[in-house]
C-alpha cells in the first residue's frame, strides 16, 4: 500500500478538499479520506491534486505537423491533404518513435490516458497490425494508458452524391468491413490497453460497414467512437446521399449507445442531439484542433442540457495542453453565447477527467475507492497560479494552469 498525503485534492464538485489521504493497492486507489493529519511514512503532495486527464481523441501521427500547417489560408480540407503527406511517409519504426514523443509529451501535460482513433493500418510488406503494434508498443513506453480504436475507413469520401474510391494516401487506410473484422479480431493489447473501435465517418463508411463495426461492438464491452458532422460540407455530403444526417445515419445503422462517443459534434442540429441524449451516448469536443481548422464552435450547451456527457481530446496534437482543451468548452461557448458560465468548473473539470476515461472504458478519472490509481498534481508556487485561496483553487488551475505547472504523474498506482 502506498500512501499519499495531498495538500487539497479534488474529489469531484465544485470544492476541492484539504488534507486527503489516497491510499493505493496495486494499480487502484484502495481508500480516501480527508481532513486528516498527514501519517508517518505517507508521501506528501504539495499543491492540488487531480485525477488524471483522459484524451479521448487522438491521432498520434498528426504530431509531426504541429507548425507546419498554420500559416495562410485554407481549411480542414487542405490541412487533409498535408497530413496525407505524412501519412504516406510513415513505417512501423518510424512511428513507434513518432507516438512515443507525442505520448510522453501527454504524460508530461497531465493526460494518463489516451484513445489513439487508429487507421493508418497497412505498411507494405509488414504484418497485417504492424502499425497498431506500434502505437500499443509506444503508449506502454510512455507510460500512458491507451484504448486503441480501430478504425474501419473503406471510401476515399463522397462525391457528387456518391462514394468514391481511395485514392492517394488513403491507400493504407482502406479495407473493406469484412478486411477490417478479421485484422481486428488479430488485434492483441499489451500492457495497459483496451482494444475499441471506431467508424472513421459518414464520408469514409456506408451502412453496411456502419453495421458491421457496431455489430462487432454490440457483442463486447468496448467503446465505439466515429467523426461526427465535423464540417458542414461532411452533413451536405450525407444528405446528399443517405437523405439523412451523420447522427441519424449512425444511429439507424445501431452504432449510438452509452458506450459510443461522437468526436466533434460540431455541426450536431436539435435532434442530433436528442438522438444522443436519448441512446446515453457522449461527444468529444476537440476544441484546440477545431479552431485551428475553422472548423467553427460545438453546441457544448445544448448539449450539456440535454444530459450528453462530454469529454475532450487533442485530436491533431495543434497543442497538448489538457488545461487549455477543458477551459476551451467553457470559454468557446461564451465566445458563442455571448454569456459566461455555461459549464461550471467542478463540470468541465469532470469532461476532462471521469466521463473522457468512461468514454475509453475504464474505471478512472475519480479519486474515489476502486478507481484506477491515476492521478496529477499540480503545484501552485508559479509565478502563473500564485498560490490562490483555497476556495479559488480549482477555478484557478482550470483557468490559468499549463502543463508546466504539473509536477507529479501517477498512471496505475506508478509515477512516471
Ligand atoms: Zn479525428
Amino acid at each position: 500500500v502506498t500512501a499519499l498525503w495531498c495538500e487539497h485534492a479534488w474529489l469531484g464538485g465544485e470544492m476541492p478538499e484539504r488534507a486527503v489521504l489516497i491510499e493505493i493497492t496495486g494499480d487502484r486507489i484502495s481508500a480516501v479520506a480527508s481532513e486528516v493529519d498527514r501519517p508517518d511514512g505517507a508521501e506528501v503532495l504539495a499543491g492540488l491534486t487531480l485525477p488524471g486527464f483522459a484524451n479521448t481523441h487522438s491521432h498520434a501521427f498528426h504530431r509531426a505537423l504541429r507548425g507546419r500547417t498554420h500559416r495562410g489560408e485554407g481549411s480542414f480540407w487542405t490541412w487533409r491533404d498535408t497530413m496525407y503527406g505524412v501519412a504516406e511517409r510513415l513505417d512501423p519504426d518510424g512511428y513507434h518513435e513518432l507516438a512515443r514523443a507525442t505520448y510522453t509529451e501527454m504524460v508530461r501535460s497531465g493526460y494518463t490516458v489516451v484513445g489513439e482513433f487508429h487507421y493508418l493500418h497497412h505498411h507494405e510488406g509488414a504484418p497485417p497490425n504492424a502499425m497498431a503494434d506500434a502505437v500499443l508498443a509506444a503508449a506502454h513506453d510512455a507510460g500512458i494508458r491507451i484504448t486503441l480504436l480501430d478504425t474501419l475507413y473503406t471510401h476515399g469520401g463522397i462525391e457528387e452524391g456518391s462514394y468514391v474510391a481511395a485514392s492517394g494516401a488513403q491507400h493504407r487506410f482502406v479495407e473493406t468491413p469484412a478486411q477490417w473484422r478479421v485484422r481486428h479480431d488479430l488485434l492483441e493489447p499489451v500492457g495497459m490497453a483496451v482494444i475499441g473501435a471506431a467508424i472513421h465517418s459518414v464520408r469514409a463508411v456506408d451502412p453496411d460497414g456502419m453495421a458491421v463495426v457496431a455489430g462487432w461492438a454490440d457483442g463486447t464491452s468496448a467503446p465505439l467512437h466515429a467523426h461526427v458532422s465535423e464540417q458542414p460540407a461532411e452533413n451536405a455530403q450525407c444528405v446528399s446521399v443517405h437523405a439523412r444526417t451523420p447522427a441519424r445515419l449512425l444511429s439507424e445503422h445501431g452504432a449510438l449507445g452509452p458506450r459510443f462517443t461522437a468526436v466533434h459534434g460540431t455541426h450536431l442540429d436539435p435532434a442530433d442531439i436528442r438522438l444522443l441524449a436519448e441512446a446515453g451516448s457522449n461527444v468529444a469536443m476537440c476544441p484546440t484542433t477545431e479552431r485551428d481548422l475553422a472548423d467553427g464552435i460545438g453546441p457544448s450547451v445544448e448539449l450539456a442540457q440535454a444530459g450528453v456527457a462530454l469529454c475532450i481530446g487533442s485530436d491533431s496534437h495543434a497543442v497538448i495542453d489538457p488545461f487549455e482543451e477543458t477551459r476551451a468548452v467553457e470559454l468557446d461557448a461564451r465566445l458563442a453565447t455571448q454569456r459566461r458560465g455555461n459549464h461550471a468548473v467542478g463540470e468541465l473539470l469532470t469532461a476532462g477527467t471521469a466521463a473522457g476515461y468512461a468514454a475509453l472504458g475504464w474505471n478512472g478519472g475519480r479519486i474515489v475507492e476502486g478507481a484506477l490509481a491515476d492521478l496529477v498534481t499540480v503545484g501552485l508556487g508559479s509565478v502563473r497560479l500564485g498560490e490562490p485561496a483555497h476556495d479559488d483553487l480549482l477555478a484557478t488551475v482550470l483557468y490559468a494552469g499549463h502543463p508546466e505547472d504539473v509536477t507529479r504523474v501517477m498512471v496505475a498506482g506508478r509515477w512516471r
